[in-house]
């Protein structure tokens, strides 16, 4: 196996923030000793920090893409594990990834370009890109590139 790729095992399973309820984004560090990390998606309230919780039915799951409230797919590729020198970050990414109606259509063409014009575009107004767009989209297409050519397939997320 790839060493810089770490197992995808029951550790895994969503979890939630319990505090506002939106569906986190976990990291998982290279180095298995250290703890998995959570984020909130940009759109949730930053007056607190991640409280991980299990996911219960209800939970508010976003686009993983540009985080729209009402993804539609959830789209199984590849775990990715990326370095991000801006961040000085190495993250690995789960291979599930959910998509809002929008996103679904570039991911589904495999469009790497057509993306990352579409994530600046509707995260114009976001501090991070526009603080440093140039970096954003180069981040976005590292990543986006292996998971847009690893997809295999997609199911419907089930609406509540
Ligand atoms: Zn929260
Ligand atoms: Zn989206």
């Amino acid at each position: 196996m790839d060493p810089e790729t770490t197992p995808l095992g029951a550790g895994a399973s969503p979890v939630m923030c319990n505090v506002c309820g939106y569906v986190l984004n976990s990291y998982h560090p290279a180095d298995p000793r250290e703890p998995v990390r959570y984020e909130h998606p940009h759109v949730a309230p930053d007056d607190h920090q991640p409280d991980p919780v299990p996911m219960l039915p209800g939970a508010r799951e976003v686009c993983d893409f540009c985080a729209d409230p009402d993804p539609v797919w959830w789209y199984y590729g590849k775990e990715i594990t990326a370095i991000i020198p801006a961040l000085a970050d190495k993250r690995t990414y789960s291979p599930i990834w959910a998509a809002c109606r929008r996103c679904a259509v570039h991911v589904d063409r495999r469009d790497v370009k057509g993306m990352s014009r579409h994530l600046l575009r509707v995260m114009a107004d976001t501090e991070m890109v526009r603080d440093n767009p140039a970096m954003m989209r180069e981040m976005w297409e590292s990543i986006h590139e292996v998971f847009l050519a690893s997809w295999y397939k997609r199911e419907r997320i089930p609406t509540a």
